[in-house]
């Protein structure tokens, strides 16, 4: 458990799920590592369990004066930034029942949703390159999804948001390499991970087992992944044993792409 010494990483999001996930194997792995969210801080038990190589900061993704801010502090207490992960995100669900297909999705929640998964992406990547330009060296790490990869038609905002930071990590590798710099990007995709995120989807009634069940009927290895599965990708592409990885895109999904349920069998 050494593979991120001397580094430091910044993870959106983190305060929950997936970048909750990272952020603990981060530091584990020997990392400073910065824990952003929208209310950043307030959770004790995190506090408490991630220890002294944690640092804490508000950062609502949507904000670009937030990114200058939060990039200031990391630089002046720790002098460098080796690894970004854009983990936030939003589906758009957690308004309640709204549609979200293209046919009846309203333009605010369209925005809404594009605003934090996709400007966010953007503005963490400006913000990530300008701070690891002085090291020439980094490592940008996107939290896609599978839903970047294929059409959903009843999350439609969603979809199109991560199919651009698919699209946004390669164009952000691309100029790193023009310009000379060592700095990687990279994205990540995953498909059905059991976190916070699903509540909304899965409820508290007595069919929660049952939507799960139906949720992981087409994926070939039939459940759910973890947030520590999608926690060991990003620890390899934050290493030093990615260093020749960039402009990729990773899919942690069962399998789903690799086949279509329509398949004849
Ligand atoms: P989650 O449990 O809902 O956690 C998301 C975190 O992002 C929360 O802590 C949330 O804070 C924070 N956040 C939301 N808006 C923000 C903003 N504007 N600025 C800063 N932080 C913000 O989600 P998750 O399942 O861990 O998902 C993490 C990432 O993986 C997302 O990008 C998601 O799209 C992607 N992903 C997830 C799955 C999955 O199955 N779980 C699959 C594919 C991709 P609050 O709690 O304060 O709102």
């Amino acid at each position: 458990m050494s593979r991120l010494i001397g580094k430091v990483a910044l993870v959106t999001g983190a305060s929950r799920g997936i970048g909750e996930a990272i952020s603990r194997r981060f530091v584990a792995e020997g990392a400073t590592v910065w824990l952003t969210d929208l209310d950043a801080g307030d959770d004790c038990t995190l506090m408490e369990d991630v220890g002294s190589a944690a640092r804490f900061a508000r950062l609502d993704v949507r904000e670009e004066d937030e990114w200058e801010r939060v990039i200031a502090s990391v630089l002046e207490r720790d002098g460098r930034l080796d690894v970004l992960v854009n983990n936030a995100g939003i589906t758009g669900f957690d308004d309640g029942f709204v549609a979200h297909d293209p046919e009846n999705a309203s333009l605010e929640n369209w925005r809404k949703v594009h605003r934090t998964n996709l400007d966010g992406v953007f503005l963490g990547c400006k913000y990530a390159i300008r701070a690891m330009r002085p090291t020439k060296t980094g490592s940008i790490i996107n939290i896609s999804s599978r839903s970047g990869l294929v059409g959903i038609p009843a999350a439609a905002a969603y979809a199109s948001s991560k199919a651009a930071v698919r699209n946004h990590s390669k164009t952000v590798a691309l100029w790193c390499a023009q310009q000379g710099l060592a700095i990687r990007c990279n994205s990540i995709h995953p498909a059905a991970i059991l976190t916070p995120m699903w509540e909304p989807m899965l409820g508290t009634g007595p069919d929660r087992d049952e939507r799960m069940a139906a949720l992981v009927k087409d994926t070939p290895l039939q459940r759910f992944g973890r947030v520590e599965e999608v926690a060991a990708m990003a620890v390899f592409l934050a290493s030093d044993e990615a260093p020749y990885v960039t402009g990729s895109e990773f899919n942690i999904d069962g399998g789903l792409l690799a086949g279509s349920a329509a398949t004849p069998g």
